[in-house]
């Protein structure tokens, strides 16, 4: 039996991850200082194979016997959050990403770093593919989550590079569903609570922004292919399928089938202008392509928002 350590394992991706790798016959130790997440998104787990630790995974690590993969999720990735917490964001991704490369070192697993497509920055090539170098404002407020994903994508290349270790890197766009936090500040669970209040969708900028939303069962699915090929060189996961902001208050719209005010407000800094993932090599790669629609996922996500953090 596989035994695979999750960080950041009770948040929206880290608890999904755990029950998919649960079904596939591994033993889970779950890992996250619950800064973001939640004991509410694993509490329904009752299996003998799943541990959970609470611990900062910027902190010496420590875990008795064996393990084979490691997948480093830990870190806040709303930008709400990660400009509420800048430097446990800059520290979790460069020292948790030390800490969770040396267990990989020592324990000779196999290492997933959980990227993120805002390495590309505010990208001034359409859409991304995974050999663009990005358009990043080190010192700008998002800097903070964009700066140390870059940092752990270094370092995760360095380990490999120069400690052989087996490693992956998985460029995460836009994801959404069940689980996310209802006030973590991004749009998707924003929209959903302000329809169901019957308050204004908060539309920032002119809304003609793009980004691509991704419904987190195939994400999930496209990390677990990616964990299991051998490809060490940065893989995009994401759906290319992009719409405005504004598009996006009009599906929200649509699927509630009402008709909400829509209130303008301000853009904030360095919030980039467009975001479509190139999929082509997670497609030839690993044969993963997003099977959801907007519509589909959407409606299951405010199913569970209904039913579980309506308050
Ligand atoms: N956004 C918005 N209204 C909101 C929250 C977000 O118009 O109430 C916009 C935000 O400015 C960005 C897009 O929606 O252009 C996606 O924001 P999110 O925070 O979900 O993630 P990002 O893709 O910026 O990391």
């Amino acid at each position: 039996m596989p035994r695979t350590l999750i960080t950041g394992g009770a948040g929206f991706l880290g608890s999904h991850l755990c029950e998919l790798l649960l079904s596939k016959g591994h033993e889970v130790i779950c890992m996250d200082n619950l800064s973001t997440g939640t004991i509410g998104n694993i509490e329904h787990i009752h299996d003998e194979r799943f541990t959970f630790i609470k611990q900062d995974v910027t902190e010496y690590l420590y875990i008795k016997g064996p393990i084979d993969y490691i997948l480093h999720f830990a870190s806040p990735a709303s930008p709400v959050d990660y400009i509420r917490m800048p430097i446990q964001t800059l520290k979790v991704g460069s020292l948790g990403t030390h800490k969770a490369l040396g267990l990989a070192k020592e324990k000779q697993a196999v290492f997933l770093l959980a990227s993120t497509s805002e390495v590309y920055g505010d990208p001034l090539v359409h859409p991304q593919k995974e050999d663009y170098w990005g358009n990043v404002n080190p010192i700008g407020p998002r800097g903070v989550y964009d700066e140390a994903k870059r940092f752990a994508e270094a370092l995760t290349m360095a380990y490999h590079r120069y400690h052989g270790i087996s490693t992956r890197i998985v460029r995460i766009f836009n994801t959404y569903g069940p689980r996310m936090r209802l006030h973590d500040g991004r749009v998707v669970p924003q929209f959903v609570y302000q329809a169901l209040h019957g308050k204004p969708l908060t539309v920032y900028g002119d809304g003609k922004q793009t980004r691509s939303f991704c419904y987190v069962s195939d994400l999930i699915e496209g990390v677990f292919k990616l964990m299991v090929s051998s490809e060490s060189e940065p893989v995009n996961i994401g759906n290319p399928r992009e719409i405005t902001i504004l598009e996006f208050a009009e599906a929200i719209q649509k699927a509630f089938g009402t008709s909400c005010e829509v209130r303008f407000e301000p853009l904030p800094v360095d919030d980039p202008k467009t975001r479509q993932p190139d999929i082509t090599k997670a497609q030839t790669l690993l044969g993963w392509k997003p099977k959801v629609s907007l519509e589909e996922g959407l409606a299951k996500t405010i199913e569970w928002f209904k039913t579980y953090r309506a308050e």
